[in-house]
């Protein structure tokens, strides 16, 4: 598995040939879920550059950031079955923001307004600060995101639109435990309880989307508090639907537009993110 700590390097080697490259930007952690998107990656590109990096700047909480798993190790030997078509990029501090960590400043209207962006002020301008500098760098004529981070992939949509950055954004669906918890790197951090626990997120969730008949806000966000804070482990940080247009959370829904609710829960200190298509009127 080649591992390019310097972009140079990187450049020249994906400069030796016309490859097709696919960008798979991660934290990583890895897991099955990164794993479907470096998959689909290695299917529509030649090579595939998984950037590996804990960007400082999308944190708001240092604690999280300090807790934050890094084992390149690991990630490299999660990775050794692919070492023919991917290459990791695990770039420090320095080579990310030569001039000083700081975020850029962008504003991505009402898609950042909500949800994590409410919830985790600054969060989208840091992510956004490191994707730029990615694409910009690597050049990739595809990037992978996961649909878990459903309102990141629409920043990073516009952020390819309006900087002009020319790369396919392709969105990848989420990959969960068979249980249906979302997979993620901080799952392994809840204790037994709060893990068990944690199944109710995606239950409920479910059981709004499979419910027949019109549904009204107030009764859906009732029923997933209710289901998920059954569980003193559990509290709900927020329950919201929005529009997919504009990801403004709305209490009445008009018909023929498109809405996906989106949740955040915490179980101790340990945030726990998952979104789900709905059909609300059928
Ligand atoms: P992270 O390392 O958490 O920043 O995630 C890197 C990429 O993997 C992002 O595009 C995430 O949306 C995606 N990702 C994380 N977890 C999952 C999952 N369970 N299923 C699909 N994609 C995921």
């Amino acid at each position: 598995m080649l591992v390019f700590k310097a972009l140079e390097k990187l450049k020249a080697h994906l400069n030796s040939k016309s490859f097709k490259i696919g960008l798979v930007p991660t934290m990583g952690g890895l897991h099955q879920g990164h794993l479907s998107l470096i998959k689909k990656a290695c299917l529509d590109n030649q090579i595939v550059v998984v950037s590996i990096y804990v960007n400082p700047t999308q944190f708001n909480d240092k604690n999280d950031l300090k807790n934050y798993p890094f084992d390149l190790k690991k990630d490299k030997a999660f990775l050794s079955s692919f070492s023919k078509n991917v290459v990791v990029y695990n770039p420090d501090n320095d080579e990310m923001y030569p001039s000083g960590i700081k975020k850029n400043s962008y504003n991505f209207g009402s898609i950042s307004h909500h949800m994590e962006g409410k919830f985790r002020p600054g969060h989208f301008n840091g992510v956004a600060t490191v994707i730029e500098k990615l694409i910009k760098d690597i050049k990739p004529h595809n990037a992978y995101f996961g649909e878990k981070d459903y309102q990141q992939i629409q920043i990073i949509k516009a952020l390819n639109k309006s900087l002009e950055l020319g790369v396919k954004i392709i969105s990848c669906s989420t990959e969960r435990e068979k249980d249906g918890l979302a997979i993620s790197t901080r799952n392994k951090f809840l204790n037994p309880r709060q893990r068990s626990a944690a199944i109710k997120i995606h239950f409920a969730l479910q059981e709004l989307k499979l419910k027949k008949g019109a549904k009204k806000f107030f009764d859906m966000k009732r029923f997933f508090i209710n289901t998920v804070e059954h569980s003193k482990d559990l509290k709900v940080e927020y329950f919201c639907i929005a529009s997919i247009d504009d990801l403004v959370p709305v209490e009445i829904f008009e018909k023929f537009k498109k809405y996906r609710i989106f949740v955040a829960v915490f179980a101790g200190n340990i945030r726990l993110i998952d979104n789900e298509e709905i059909n609300i009127f059928n």
